[in-house]
Formats: structure tokens, sequence, C-alpha cells
């Protein structure tokens, strides 16, 4: 009886685990239209066993790649690696994506469970020695394969790839290697939780009429929706997140509560509580220093920018002190034209860094009489988007339609269909404005699905942006800062660079570094303001009317205004980034004495705090940006040079330049590197002129 039990059982589980599979929404076909995630029928738990097969299925192509007894060609070893991986791949971006911006605890453990799996699995590829030889074989011959340009460098890219994981060195070096590299990947989602965590721990309630002095009926409303949203019986709350915290320091006119709300933001990460950061990022620096030596690298700086169109740590840390220093100067000019106007109200303090953004935003209402709140209304969300789609006709043609019918995994993320100028399909575009608790800070692009071929056939991306802009307020639309617009724009641009990517394996069409992937997102923001659009999106939510000239001009003015304090925190923060990957860790480190001389080895000013103090930098944690903050000006550098082309020709329109910027930055980024792709743009090199003249510093 008992045999007959035991026996029985592991055929009952495998037809559960059989049924359960077919259930898995995740794991066969979608039926949906544009082959768009099932969102409405994806369960929390179906991730993890999906996670599981696709490495397990992934695993099993990799050993097929090895175990071919043909010598190793292009096809069956460079093409089989490039496509193996594609189901893995599809959960792990549908994961990734929804634990930004719209996770939940359960969502949380299953990263913490899936996480070791997935980076020992890719650690495990990397470290494959019969699979490197395969492809370095390929790579010995590939002058003699008769490959084209992109060919060839797809091959080159997965040596390289190769290399740069260890995979050239010997055993005992690449074990230790990919030790490391586990824990980094701990380290990284621990921090990122601990910011998360931070960020939501703290609350300020505004009880009286007193704690509200100073702030305007918009921030006063959507303080109050706050309070609402969470329970929270009291006039309003001032929450840490962006839409909150900012207005409100730039408002209110109690300095007490400022202190309080900006003390909140800078120490986060930094409370010795359950969630500090300190010992976990003095940590990840060590690993990532200890990783750049097993390479045979000085340090992560020299890892990271070995393979971006900066090169090395030198020209990074050169360019940022060509900005520094103007912006410094900048700076205090703006600190001491502050202090001129507390010591004229009788203030009798020294300006604090939580004082700055109110006498900012009373010297722009003084010297450029420029109210943030009176640019509002004509930054409707519904007419900046229409901007946005406007300008991508305008400069290729491109048109967008509502797909209602496309699932999506919140109620108020919006989803379009992208078509070319002749009307062909290029892709799907998500739209996700607003905070939600279970969604991140800041704003992003990614991709549900990145464009690709497969087996010689072309997958459209499917491709996400995620804001938390201000939400509409009592029967008002949501209306935008000039900010939170010209981030629209931004997170836009990244968007077309996705529907616009086009190579021909998956490995080069995603090969953009890093200080060149911010030029198609930020270049955008130039037309934003520009009267030949402007004129067309920027209208009163109420009238219709376009936004007044007189405003126009106040609004570009304005956009000198507070440059230095701008630069200087942003540059502050790029400078702290390089420091702590370029220096030398010796034993314990401590974090806070690191991050004071570096901020006074720079000599930033007292009254500025940099954009983020190391325990909530979340760039840096991961991989993506870690000594590679820099790349937003870099990219800034770029940005301001190409515009400059279309402004030179005369027509902000041109179609001869958006097709060149469209061919050779947007669509070929498998052929060059940045600097040259660049350069066939341009039919130059950039210059940093335009930048620094734009942003007031020249
Ligand atoms: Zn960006």
């Amino acid at each position: 009886m008992n045999k007959f039990f035991l026996f029985l059982i592991p055929i009952v589980m495998m037809f559960a685990s059989c049924a359960d599979q077919q259930r898995n929404p995740l794991l066969t076909d979608y039926n949906t239209p544009f082959d768009a995630p099932p969102f409405d029928r994806i369960d929390d738990e179906h991730f993890l066993p999906a996670i599981e097969e696709g490495i397990r299925q992934h695993q099993a192509e990799i050993d097929a790649i090895v175990n071919n007894p043909e010598p190793p060609t292009f096809e069956n070893t460079i093409v089989a690696y490039d496509q193996a991986g594609s189901l893995l791949s599809r959960v792990s971006l549908v994961f990734g994506n929804l634990r930004s911006a719209e996770t939940n605890p359960r969502l949380q453990e299953i990263a913490r469970e899936s996480t070791p799996l997935l980076s020992a699995h890719s650690t495990s590829i990397r470290m494959n020695q019969d699979l490197f030889e395969r492809i370095h074989a390929v790579y010995e011959q590939r002058n003699e394969l008769d490959l084209d340009l992109e060919q060839m460098r797809v091959v080159e890219q997965y040596y390289r790839d190769f290399e740069r994981s260890g995979a050239a060195l010997p055993e005992e070096k690449r074990q230790k290697l990919s030790e490391l590299s586990e824990r980094m990947s701990m380290v990284s989602l621990q921090l990122g939780e601990n910011q998360l965590a931070e960020t939501n721990a703290f609350q300020l309630k505004l009880e009286t009429e007193d704690d509200l002095a100073g702030l305007p009926a918009s921030v006063r409303a959507a303080a109050a929706d706050a309070a609402e949203k969470a329970g929270v019986d009291a006039l309003g709350i001032v929450t840490l997140h962006n839409p909150s915290w900012i207005p409100f320091l730039q408002h209110s006119e109690r300095r007490d509560l400022r202190e309080k709300v900006f003390t909140a933001y800078f120490m986060r990460g930094d409370n010795d509580n359950e969630h500090d950061n300190k010992d976990l990022f003095a940590e990840l620096m060590q690993l990532r220093q200890e990783m750049s030596r097993l390479l045979g690298f000085n340090n992560y700086a020299e890892y990271f920018q070995d393979i971006q169109m900066a090169e090395n740590p030198k020209n990074v840390y050169d360019f940022l002190f060509e900005i520094w220093e103007p912006a410094l100067a900048l700076a205090k000019r703006e600190r001491d034209e502050m202090q001129v106007m507390i010591d004229r109200e009788g203030g009798n303090f020294k300006l604090e860094p939580w004082d700055w953004w109110f006498y900012a935003e009373k010297l722009r209402k003084e010297k450029y009489d420029l109210d943030e709140a009176e640019l509002r209304p004509y930054f409707a969300i519904e007419n900046v988007k229409k901007g946005n789609f406007l300008l991508a006709n305008k400069l290729f043609g491109l048109t967008f339609e509502a797909r209602p019918e496309v699932p999506v995994y919140h109620e108020e993320v919006e989803a379009y269909e992208v078509l070319d100028r002749d009307g062909s399909h290029l892709g799907i575009l998500y739209i996700d404005p607003h905070p939600r608790p279970g969604k991140r800070g800041g704003a992003w692009c990614g991709t549900y699905r990145s464009g690709a071929y497969e087996d010689g056939e072309k997958i459209y991306p499917i491709v996400t942006i995620v804001m938390n802009f201000s939400r509409p307020s009592g029967d008002k639309p949501a209306l935008l800062s000039w900010d939170e617009t010209t981030t629209y724009f931004h997170e836009f641009g990244h968007a077309l660079h996705n529907f616009f990517a086009d190579g021909r394996y998956r490995r080069t069409s995603r090969s953009v570094p890093r200080d060149f992937v911010e030029l198609p997102s930020q270049i955008l923001e130039n037309w934003a303001a520009e009267p030949a659009l402007l004129n067309e999106y920027a209208l009163h939510f109420e009238t219709g009317e376009p936004m007044p000239e007189y405003l126009q001009q106040k609004m570009r003015n304005a956009e000198y205004f507070n440059q230095g304090f701008i630069n200087a925190e942003y540059i502050a923060a790029a400078i702290l980034d390089m420091d702590w990957h370029t220096a030398e860790h010796v034993g314990d480190i401590d974090v806070r004495a690191f991050e004071e001389t570096s901020l006074r080895n720079m000599g930033l000013i007292q009254e500025i705090k940099p954009r983020y103090r190391t325990t909530y930098f979340g760039h840096i944690f991961g991989t993506g940006y870690a000594a590679g903050y820099y790349v937003y000006r870099w990219a800034g550098v770029l940005d301001a040079d190409a515009f400059m082309a279309f402004k030179d020709s005369g027509d902000l329109f041109n179609q001869e330049l958006a097709e060149r910027f469209r061919k050779y930055i947007l669509a070929e980024n498998a052929l060059r590197s940045g600097m040259d792709a660049y350069i066939e743009f341009r039919g130059e090199e950039p210059s940093i002129e335009p930048f620094l003249i734009r942003s007031g510093l020249k």
C-alpha cells in the first residue's frame, strides 16, 4: 500500500505541474493583440515557475550549441547564441518592468528568490569554457569568414562580453569572480529596497492652517489628496516623492517644516536603522574593486569606461571639471543673491540647503517674474502627450493610434500603436504617468519586448514610459510643471530610439554605449520649448489658447535661472560617483567620511547637497550607471550640439537632418561606435560650446 502510494505521488505531481504550465500564461502563446503580455491573466505566482522554465530552456539551448559536433561557425555558434534564451528574456522583461512600475511585497519576495537563480544562470553561461572556446574560435577566424560589418561587430562584441566577464581567466579566478558577481547582485537589490523603504517611511502631516503657510492652492490640493489616499486624518501630507516634497520646499513659508522634509530626504539610507545603506554600499565598493582588478583594470571606472564613448576616467574627469568650474562660480553668485534677499527681508539667518528651493522660487518670481503655477495650465498632460506625438510626426512622419484592446497592468496605463510614415507597424507604446505606492520614483523608459529578429523575422518592440507626474486634482486635469513636461519628451525620446533601433542581431541592435544613450532622449527636450512646437501643444486647458508670447519669453529666460545650482548639484553627484569608483579602497570604508572628503575636495558649497547622496544614489547601486552618472551631461553636450545642427539649418524640422539622425543615431546602432555615428550625422566631433551657452555658463 505504502509502496503503491510512493509510486503514484510522482505521477500525480507530474500531472499537476504540466497543468500548471498550461495555465501559466507566461509559458504559452499570449494570444493577445500584438502579442502583448496578457497582464489580465498573469498572476504573481506565475513568475517563479516561468523564470525557472526559462532558465531550463536557455540552458538546453546553450548545451546544444556546445555539444554540436560540427566545428564552430558564425551560424551554429554566434547566431545560435544570439537567439538563445528568448523565453527567459520575455519573462524577465515583464517581471523586471512590473517590479519597477507596479510592485508589491510578493513580487519583491519573488525577486529575492529568483535573483540568485538568474545570477547563477548568467554566471554559468559567462563562465562556460566550452561555449567561450567556440566563440573564441569564430573570433579568431573572423577575418576569413566573409562577414559583413554588422556580423563582424556581433562577433567582436560577444567575444568582448566574455572577456569582460572573465572567461579568459584561469579557473580559480573565474570561480572568485562568479562569487563576487552573485554577492554584488544581492547587495544591489537590498540597497534599492532600502531606498524605497526609506522613501516611503516618511510623512509630514500638515495639521493646521499655519502648517500650510505659503502653499498655493494646487500644492494644498495635492497634499490633501495624498492624505486622503493614505487614509491620514490631516489637512494634507508631504512625502519624499518628488511631486510632493519639491513644491513644498519651493513654497512653504515654514522654515522649520522645510528643514524637516529636506533633512528626511537627504538622510535616506543614512539613519542607522534597519534600512541603513552605508555598510551595504561600502561592501559594494569593495566587491567592485576586487572584480575590476581580477579583470586587469585598476578600478571599476576604468572597467566601465573602457567600452564607453569617453574611453577612460581621465576623459570623464576632464569633461566634468570643464563644466564644474563655471557651474560652481555661478552657484556661489546665486547663493549670495539669495542671502541678500534674506537679509533684506530681515531674515537674520544664513541660507541652508532647505532654503535654496524656497528662495530660488522667490528670486525667479522677482527676477524673471515667472510663477511655475502660471505655466501649468498650458501643460495639461493630454496636451503634452499630443506635443510629443506631433514632434514625432513632424520629424519622422510617425502616427499614434490608441489601442484600448491591448491589455495593461494598471487602469491608468494607456497603450498606443506606433505607425511609421508609410503606415507600417513599428511597435506598441505604454504610457504610465502618475505615482503609485508600488512604483519607484523618477521616470524611465523600458521594454516589455525588445525589437529584434528571430529566425529572420522582425519582432516589434513593446516599449513603456513610466513617470511620476502630478495627478489630476479636483476637477482639473493633471497639469504638469515645465520640468515634468520636458521629462515627458525625454522618456519619449528613449521610446523612439527603441522603435527605430534596427539590428539583425539582438546583441548589436542593443549595443549603445551608456554615454550615448541619453542623446536621443535629451535632444527632444530642445524642441519642447521652441515656439514652432510649443504653439501647437501648449494650449490652456480651459480656453484652448496658446501660451502668450510674454509668458513664453519669460519661460525661456527662466531657463537660465538657477543653472549654477542645477549644474553644481548634478556635477557634484557625478564627481562623487567617479571618486567612489576610482579610489583605492583599503580596509573598512567610512561612507560618511568618504563622501564628506569627496565633496570638500571638489569645493561644493555647504548650501548645496549633491543631487544624490551615497546612501540613496540609486543610479549607482546597479551596474547601469555606476561610474556612469556623468553620462547625462556628456549626452547634454551631444544633444545641445546636435540640436544646433537643426537650428543652424534654419528649419527645426529639417527632413534631411531628421532622416540622418534617424539613420545614424537611432537606427544603425549596430554598425558604428558612438563617436563615429555622431560624426556621420553631424559631419564633425561635438563641441561643448552650445551646451555652455544654452545653460548660461558662458
Ligand atoms: Zn534618460
